[in-house]
């Protein structure tokens, strides 16, 4: 069996059972310097320089989306929302649950966001842009310094969903000043399902500090902001993935640290790709994250060949949704595998893709 979906992945052996050894109870000094030092790891690779300025909730990464349009969305925001698939959709579906006063730049399948496209929104008085900069749903990677850009010039504070393009891509909140962070621990993190993290600037942080009462108060993040200053949560963690996330920190660094590690996805997705080509199927032409390769069919049901793979290899992928279900497939790049696992995926996704072009044309 393997994993080539985006998450949760195939996990890295010392992240596994990581929990035999350790205490369960959380309410101690002990674990609140587990969360320090990981907490502080983690901001450093995310790029956030500010104390106290991350926090982790248990519960995956919409939670942490609606947590974050809920706490830091004020009846005076005027919102951007870049939509270009099923996450940007999702950001949409919130800011329409809670009330908030918002657009959305709606990009249809295979359209990058330029320039000229964002630009149209220029000085028109947003004070927010909320985007997932790999729309995870199609691979396509949005232009970070060109919406960086864009905010700055317009005064709008920058909250950026990068759970699946966190340690995948270049990411540095700092470098592109970012105002809000969002990841969860499925992704990038390659570990168990469960836990969100958001990092936040100053200003953020000061903005969250005022939200006076959000609609839930189990996701009032004031609460996380002042337990995280004496490393705890206001309930309990999914203590599990805390260990979890200790092990995978302390890996990529005896990996060489951030660099090295996206230099290591970046070579499994470049080799998949090549050897794509050689195969003659088709990627689409947007920019792509080196967290996973869609690959476009015109000529089989790319539905049936992700069954196929599950079915007769035990090789799992990520299949797509609506309009794309029969065209697109997505193959993650990240997880714990290496490049003997993609030539044995190639070779058997060929197998299969042989077999149901002749079934087409014998119909
Ligand atoms: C996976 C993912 C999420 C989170 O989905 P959950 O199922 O809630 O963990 C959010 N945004 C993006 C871009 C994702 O890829």
């Amino acid at each position: 069996m393997k994993h080539f979906i985006v998450g949760p992945v195939e996990m890295y052996p010392c992240t596994k059972d990581v929990y035999k050894n350790e205490m369960v109870y959380f309410r101690t000094p002990e674990f609140s310097n587990i969360v320090f030092d990981s907490i502080d790891k983690l901001s450093k690779l995310i790029g956030n320089t500010e104390p106290n300025s991350l926090i982790y909730l248990t519960a995956s990464g919409t939670a942490a989306m609606e947590a974050v349009v809920e706490n830091s969305v004020f009846e005076n925001d005027k919102v951007l929302v870049i939509n270009g698939g099923t996450f940007g959709k999702r950001f949409c579906e919130l800011m329409k649950y809670h009330n908030k006063n918002y657009d959305s730049i709606e990009l249809p399948w295979g359209k990058a966001l330029t320039k000229d496209i964002l630009y149209q929104y220029d000085n028109m008085n947003y004070t927010m842009l909320f985007v997932n900069l790999h729309e995870t749903s199609v691979g396509q990677l949005y232009d970070i310094q060109l919406i960086s850009e864009f905010c700055k010039k317009n005064n709008m504070l920058l909250v950026v969903d990068a759970i699946s393009t966190f340690l995948a891509d270049d990411y540095d909140m700092n470098k592109f000043d970012i105002d809000c962070t969002i990841v969860s621990s499925q992704k990038g993190l390659c570990l168990s399902a469960g836990l969100s993290f958001v990092s936040v600037s100053k200003r953020m942080k000061e903005k969250i500090l005022n939200c006076i009462k959000p609609s839930s108060s189990y996701f009032d993040l004031k609460d996380y902001f002042n337990n995280i200053k004496r490393g705890q949560t206001p309930y309990t963690p999914a203590v599990a993935i805390m260990y979890e996330l200790r092990a995978i920190l302390n890996y990529i660094e005896s990996c060489g640290g951030k660099k090295a590690w996206l230099d290591y996805i970046a070579s499994k997705a470049q080799y998949f790709r090549k050897k794509a080509c050689e195969y003659g199927y088709q990627i689409p032409s947007y920019p792509l994250s080196n967290m996973l390769t869609p690959l476009y069919f015109e000529d089989i049901n790319a539905g049936e060949l992700v069954a196929e793979l599950k079915d007769r290899f035990q090789i799992y992928v990520n299949p797509c949704g609506g309009e794309l279900a029969d065209k697109l497939i997505r193959i993650s790049h990240i997880g714990n595998t290496n490049i003997e696992d993609i030539d044995n995926l190639f070779e058997k996704m060929n197998s299969i893709i042989v077999e149901l072009k002749n079934k087409e044309l014998c119909i």
